[in-house]
């Protein structure tokens, strides 16, 4: 199922381009636009949830699939010694922008910490 003015799934429809690292039958892993480590790419299911939460709670089969996808590409740009950071920002307390679940996989330097200051 596609939404029609959702960003990543023209992406997956092919009517925007994006740097694809990776593809299955139901997952695409493409470069950031906007990329904040040296490696930082989206994965994403090609069926449309608008957030991990839907995802996780709609088909968590497929949201294993994505993780695998991530594991894969970590793999691929050489990630896996030094480590990296999976995230899906969600909602507004979150600062998700793109309402199409994506996660986000960083690594290739130290990241920091986890978030940029307390708020606890
Ligand atoms: P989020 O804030 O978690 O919703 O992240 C959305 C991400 O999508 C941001 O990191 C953007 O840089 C990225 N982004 C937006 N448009 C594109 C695009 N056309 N191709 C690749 N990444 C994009
Ligand atoms: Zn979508």
């Amino acid at each position: 199922m596609s939404t029609p003015d959702c960003l990543f799934c023209r992406i997956v429809a092919g009517e925007i381009p994006a740097t694809v690292v990776r593809e299955t039958a139901t997952t695409l892993a493409f470069r950031d636009i906007d990329p904040k480590a040296p490696v930082h790419v989206l994965v994403i299911p090609k069926e449309h949830y608008a957030d991990v939460a839907t995802l996780g709670q709609g088909d968590p089969a497929l949201a294993g699939e994505v993780l695998a996808t991530a594991a894969a590409v970590a793999e691929d740009e050489g990630l896996l010694g030094d480590g990296f950071r999976l995230l899906f920002n969600t909602g507004a307390y979150g600062g998700q922008e793109v309402f199409h679940a994506h996660a986000h996989l960083l690594g290739g330097a130290p990241l920091g910490p986890m978030l940029a200051r307390s708020v606890a």
